[in-house]
């Protein structure tokens, strides 16, 4: 229902419905009751409007991480700032209609002018704020599949949604395949490509100097994943991927996951060895013939869901998530 309409009806549908609208869970990811699929797929295709609606009032909140880094936390994923004379670097631009409040949250640490917007993936809870961000000044920077997948319509499955392809202000005009190099405010940051994991977009941040390493999706602190079988995701790249950065992060590396609280190398180390231990499950189930609905009934999240079906996915949901993408 939502392709053909352009970015400017499609904004005012959030607005317009934001007095009724009830911030869906998987926006902030809070501990409470899991949502059901069914639930999930009720709210289909009205999920970017309330999404919208929901991030137009909700504060953002700054954590200073080092001299000149911070935490951004509102709507929408994870956000990471880098302050500095050179200009600032945002990583990840939550909703459209949080604008105003990441650029109030920027400019509240200082008078330095905006420079780069780093999108660690496509998703839209990570990139709907890049067309205001570039009308502010920021040059976008992504993997290259962020853009094409940015520049075209893109269907989420397990949500029935659609999202319109992104106006050309919004698509990152710098973008690479493996790693990028960037020495910057006293700083040098490390953008480098994981293969296939969340999605075939996701790229990780690393700033030495700071030690503060965003992850994106492909950690999820304390609650189960969505990983986004339509655009490569699968849990084995997931589990890739962790591993991957489990090697770049140090004991005290600040880690910010694309959803949930500050991480450490612990917190990631929990969330890889739970992700592999539900791959075993799920694939030996698989392997003895089990259909996606039997292996579902055998649970075999059970031994975690009291520790991690806390966020947008129960253990049934991410169990077939997994079977599927095994
Ligand atoms: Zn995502």
């Amino acid at each position: 229902m939502l392709e053909g309409m352009n970015r400017r009806s499609f904004l005012e549908l959030g607005v317009a419905a934001g007095a009724a609208a009830v911030a869906p869970r998987w926006i902030k990811a809070q501990a409470g009751p899991t949502p059901s699929l069914a639930e999930m797929k009720a709210q289909g295709s009205g999920m970017v409007a309330q999404a919208r609606a929901a991030a137009l009032n909700m504060p953002i909140k700054t954590t200073k991480l080092y001299n000149n880094v911070y935490l951004l936390q509102g709507a929408g994923g994870n956000m990471a700032l880098q302050t500095g004379p050179e200009g600032n670097i945002l990583i990840d631009s939550s909703f459209a209609t949080a604008v105003p409040r990441i650029l109030e949250a920027i400019g509240a640490l200082g008078k330095n002018p905006a420079d780069a917007l780093i999108n660690t993936h496509w998703h839209f809870d990570h990139t709907d704020g890049n067309q205001g961000l570039h009308a502010a000044g920021f040059t976008i920077f992504a993997h290259s599949k962020t853009r094409e997948r940015l520049s075209t319509a893109q269907t989420m499955k397990m949500f029935h949604t659609t999202l319109p392809p992104a106006p050309p202000e919004a698509l990152p005009a710098i973008t690479f395949d493996d790693a990028l190099h960037a020495w910057h405010n006293g700083d040098s940051l490390d953008l480098v490509h994981f293969d296939p994991a969340h999605t075939d977009t996701d790229i990780y941040i690393h700033f030495h100097k700071a030690d503060v390493l965003h992850l994106g999706d492909i950690f999820f602190n304390g609650m189960y994943p969505f990983i986004d079988e339509g655009t490569g995701g699968s849990i084995g790249g997931m589990i890739g991927a962790g591993e991957r950065a489990l090697a770049v992060a140090g004991e005290s590396t600040k880690i910010i996951p694309g959803h949930g609280p500050l991480g450490s190398k612990a917190d990631l180390r929990r969330f890889h060895d739970m992700l592999a231990a539900v791959r075993d499950k799920a694939a030996s189930l698989k392997a003895s013939g089990a259909s996606e609905e039997e292996a579902v009934a055998k649970k075999p999240t059970a031994e975690f869901d009291a520790a991690w079906a806390k966020g947008m996915l129960s253990g049934d949901v991410f169990a077939g998530l997994v079977y599927r993408t095994l």
